[in-house]
Parts: C-alpha cells; sequence; structure tokens
C-alpha cells in the first residue's frame, strides 16, 4: 500500500468535518430567516477560526505531497489537536440550532435567552451568544453559548441559566479590569482570597471557586427563583457530600447559595432571610430522606460569599435583584384567571418568582401555571 494512503484518508475526514461545520454556521442568502438570526447573533469568531483551521489543511494536503510523510502526520495531529473544541462547539451548535428550529425545546431556549439579555442590560454588558439544548447545563465561551439540559422544557429550571450568566459576567469581569487600567483591584483580589480559602478546605480548587462565583452571582441577579430552582430541581441530596473535579459538594453549594440569599437586601431589609432558612432545611431534610452524609454548618461559605458579594455590589450594583411592582402584579395576576398576556412587558425575572411562589403554595397548579406564564412570556420575547 502506498504509505501516503492513511495520511490522505485521514486528512479528507478531517476537511470533510470542517467544511460541514463552516456550512451549518454560515449565514448565507435565502435561509431560514430565524436561523439566519440566530447565526448572527453568534459572532464570527468561531466560523474565522474553522476557516482558519481549513485553511492549515488544504496547505498541508497541497505541499509537500510525497515529503517527509512523518513530519505531515506530526502536523495533521497538531491540526487535528488544535480545532477539536472548536469542532466540537460547532456540531453542538449546528445541532440546537436544529432542534430550536423543530421547536424541540417547548421554546425554552429563546426565553433563556430573553432573561439573559434582560441580566446584561442591568449589568450593562453586550451578549452575542445564544442558549441551545446541551448535554449539561454549561457556558462556553467560544461562541458565549449557553446550555440547558435536555430536560429542560418549561420555565421551573429556566432560572439556573443566571449561574451561566455568571461565568459569563466572571469573564467580562477581567475585561473591564483590564479596560480600566485597574487589573488586579477586582479579580486579583477575588484570586488572592482563593488561596486562603483552599489553606482552609484543601479540597477547593480555583475551578470550585468559578463555580461558587456563579452561584453568588445568580443568587445576586434573581434571587430566590435561582436558589429555588437549584436547590429543588437540579442539585441531587444523594451526591450531598461528593467533591468532582468540576464542581464543590452540594453540600457547599446550598450553604454558599442560602447565604447569599439570606444577605440579599433591598436597601433597609434583608427579604429573603426567611426563605433562605426554608431551603436550607428543605435541603437538609432531602439529604437525610436519602441517606446522604450531612455537613456540619461550615463557616468558609460565609465568607466567600461576603467576599464575592462586596466584589459584585462595587462592580455591578444595578444587577442586585428587587422583586419590584412587576412582581406584585405577577403575584396577584397569578392567583386568579386573569389573561395571562397582562404579564407582558414585565422583567422576566420578576415574571418567574412570582410564579415560583405560586407553586410552592399551590403545587397542582404546576402545569397550569406553566402554560400561562410561558405563553404570556412567549409573547413578549
Ligand atoms: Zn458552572
Amino acid at each position: 500500500m502506498n504509505p501516503e494512503t492513511m495520511f490522505v484518508l485521514r486528512s479528507a475526514t478531517l476537511g470533510q468535518e470542517l467544511d460541514r461545520s463552516i456550512k451549518a454556521l454560515r449565514p448565507g442568502p435565502g435561509g431560514d430567516p430565524a436561523r439566519m438570526r440566530i447565526l448572527e447573533r453568534l459572532g464570527a469568531s468561531l466560523l474565522a477560526s474553522l476557516e482558519a483551521f481549513r485553511e492549515r489543511l488544504t496547505a498541508l494536503e497541497n505541499n509537500g505531497r510525497g515529503a517527509d510523510l512523518k513530519a505531515r502526520w506530526g502536523a495533521l495531529h497538531n491540526l487535528e489537536d488544535d480545532s477539536e473544541r472548536n469542532r466540537k462547539e460547532a456540531a453542538e451548535i449546528a445541532l440546537g440550532i436544529a432542534m430550536r428550529a423543530a421547536g424541540l425545546d417547548g421554546g425554552v431556549c429563546a426565553l433563556a435567552d430573553a432573561l439573559i439579555v434582560e441580566l446584561c442590560n442591568r449589568a450593562s454588558l453586550r451578549w452575542s451568544g445564544m442558549t441551545i439544548i446541551g448535554p449539561e447545563h454549561d457556558y462556553r465561551d467560544l461562541a458565549e453559548t449557553i446550555r440547558l439540559r435536555s430536560r429542560v422544557r418549561d420555565i421551573w429550571e429556566l432560572p439556573v441559566v443566571a449561574h451561566e450568566f455568571g461565568h459569563f459576567l466572571r469573564l467580562h469581569l477581567i475585561e473591564r479590569d483590564a479596560s480600566f487600567g485597574i487589573h488586579d483591584s477586582y479579580y486579583g483580589a477575588l484570586k488572592e482570597d482563593a488561596k486562603v480559602w483552599t489553606e482552609k478546605e484543601p479540597r477547593l480548587t480555583w475551578n470550585h471557586v468559578q463555580e461558587v462565583f456563579a452561584d453568588v452571582c445568580a443568587v445576586h441577579a434573581l434571587g430566590p427563583t435561582f436558589a429555588r430552582a437549584a436547590v429543588f430541581l437540579v442539585f441531587d441530596p444523594r451526591e450531598n457530600s461528593v467533591w468532582k473535579k468540576t464542581h464543590p459538594s452540594y453540600s457547599f453549594r446550598v450553604q454558599v447559595i442560602c447565604s447569599a440569599l439570606a444577605a440579599l437586601h433591598d436597601g433597609t431589609e434583608r427579604p429573603f432571610y426567611g426563605i433562605a432558612g426554608e431551603l436550607s432545611e428543605a435541603w437538609t431534610q432531602a439529604c437525610a430522606l436519602a441517606g446522604s452524609q450531612l455537613a456540619k454548618d461550615d463557616e468558609l461559605p460565609r465568607t466567600i460569599v461576603a467576599n464575592i458579594w462586596r466584589l459584585l455590589g462595587t462592580t455591578f450594583p444595578r444587577l442586585r435583584y428587587v422583586r419590584g411592582p412587576a412582581f406584585i402584579h405577577a403575584d396577584a395576576l397569578l392567583r386568579t384567571p386573569h389573561d395571562p398576556a397582562l404579564l407582558t412587558k414585565a422583567p422576566i425575572g420578576e415574571v418567574l418568582d412570582a410564579a415560583w411562589k405560586a407553586r410552592l403554595e399551590d403545587p397542582r397548579s404546576t402545569a397550569s401555571l406553566a402554560e400561562r406564564v410561558t405563553t404570556a412570556l412567549r409573547n413578549e420575547s
């Protein structure tokens, strides 16, 4: 067999994958307008990187044919490794766009987008990404995409996108520090604090601190709605004390979230102090019933929350969640059979807050509440 045969086959496969991804992500003329809008919002950076990888591959295929096959194999392997993250991202986005276009996400991705834009407006940030369905809740910075895990089909788990927004905001905090020429004053302080925290809790890595930051940010931005969605629907009491490579234990996160919620104030009062206590108690009961090991009350989560709280209060004060007139209006409306369209124009965060409150007061109304709120918010987005 010609020693070049396998090289040619392998490079052709990589080329086909890159071509497919580029075609899927390129907003061309004559396409479905909704799909075009999504592709334009994604920004050009991911597409440009894929096109650059394609050029590198074409050059490798055309140049030096027959010469130094070992070096060309090395170059092909490098190209496969370098482009892996981008190829994976492109494939997931193409699938996510197709699911949204077919309505298989139940319209929840568009609501998530609208919620993120609402939070961005309060934080004076611009987000060019989109939300798609993926294997897990996740944020990817390549095209600023947010993933909602595939079981999310209604409004109840939707507030967890605020945690993914927290990852997006953290990256902007770094840029903001740098652009003001005060790099290290905010973000650097967090990194310095993290060294002290790691001494107290050796299992806590910098990755874990980033997750805790996103949790505190989500409470700062959405208040009890995020805390309820995370504790009631996402966290697994059976794994209460398990520290994963990517995330601290649920026990640690619940303590962080409840401390943050208890500390959230509207200038004079702490209106969510009681809800924080109820959530903490509900979690402890769930863990006991699941036979999971209960953690002792720890000082460290409170220390971490206090530091991140100060940082967010200084850098993004307008992002802080306050129950305003929209919450009061939605709270009253959801108790009556009024037209849900009256909820339009209201901030999504406050409507979701009222919906969660109504659901806990009357669990039998879960499905009808979700339908009414979704209809109202869909009209809006
Ligand atoms: Zn996260």
